[in-house]
């Protein structure tokens, strides 16, 4: 139940975090996570079509299920620890107001180009309903971003993922190298750091002492590429094809 999961510490979201990923391990995981898609837009190529959404839903649902025809390229050290998550993603049938919906809106504004707060206010629909996608011209400056548990409780109307249009889905005005972004950011949304800890600063020694929290992931320092013989942090290899690095080579989850 989302809606009872409001206003919890960090200790608590994390209890809830492990205990959830017991339950996948169990097998017994089988979510159903609505999404709407808020495109915000200036008429601009931003203005992505329905394919791309489309898209991009069936990616983010073969990653977590381990569904992705590259799951099993990882390398060797890794291939048993590759996770089925089990959470489907479905694209809203009924708005707020319990009306019919396509699970995508088109809002028509100038901070598109901004993809920051202003831009989350023009639309938003209930964190307990809903996991919110808006995407933009602009992320904020970055590919996308969203809250962890802990930070989004405290606005709820902001709670969501913004995405650059150009990092939604694989096809329109996406690649598929950049097709994974989606699936870093649910992760996110979904409680998890970044492989190297709670930054998002890559490639520094501290990062060597700072642990994601999940603990068949090695501690790294963080990659901004492939590296895939890595292991940054002493004699372990670095899980440089996990969905939460930026290494642009993911294709699992643990
Ligand atoms: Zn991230
Ligand atoms: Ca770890």
């Amino acid at each position: 139940d989302f809606a009872a999961r409001v206003e919890q510490t960090d200790a608590e979201l994390e209890a809830f975090t492990q205990a959830f990923a017991q339950e996948i391990e169990r097998g017994g995981g089988s979510y159903v996570i609505p999404v709407v898609f808020h495109i915000v837009h200036n008429n601009g190529p931003e203005n992505i079509s329905d394919a791309q959404i489309h898209d991009a839903m069936r990616i983010l649902n073969q990653d977590f299920n381990r569904e992705n025809a590259d799951w099993d390229n990882v390398r060797p050290e890794f291939l048993d620890i590759v996770a089925d998550i089990g959470i489907e993603f479905r694209l809203a049938a009924k708005d707020p107001s319990g009306n019919c919906t396509n699970g995508i809106t088109r809002t028509v504004s100038s901070l598109t180009n901004e993809g920051a707060s202003q831009m989350k206010s023009l639309i938003s629909w209930p964190r307990n309903k809903y996991v919110q996608v808006w995407v933009a011209a602009s992320a904020d400056g970055a590919a996308g971003y969203t809250f962890r548990p802990g930070s989004a409780q405290w606005m709820p109307e902001e709670d969501g993922i913004v995405m650059q249009h150009l990092y939604t889905g694989s096809i329109g005005t996406s690649t598929v190298n950049r097709s994974r972004a989606l699936t870093h950011e649910v992760g996110h949304w979904l409680n998890l750091a970044h492989t190297w800890g709670n930054s998002n600063d890559p490639g520094v020694s501290e990062n060597c002492s700072d642990d994601d929290g999940v603990s068949d992931t090695p501690n790294t320092i963080g990659w901004t590429s492939c590296t895939l013989g890595g292991s940054s942090c002493g004699s372990a290899l670095d899980n440089v094809e996990n969905y939460m690095e930026y290494s642009y080579c993911s294709k699992m989850f643990t």
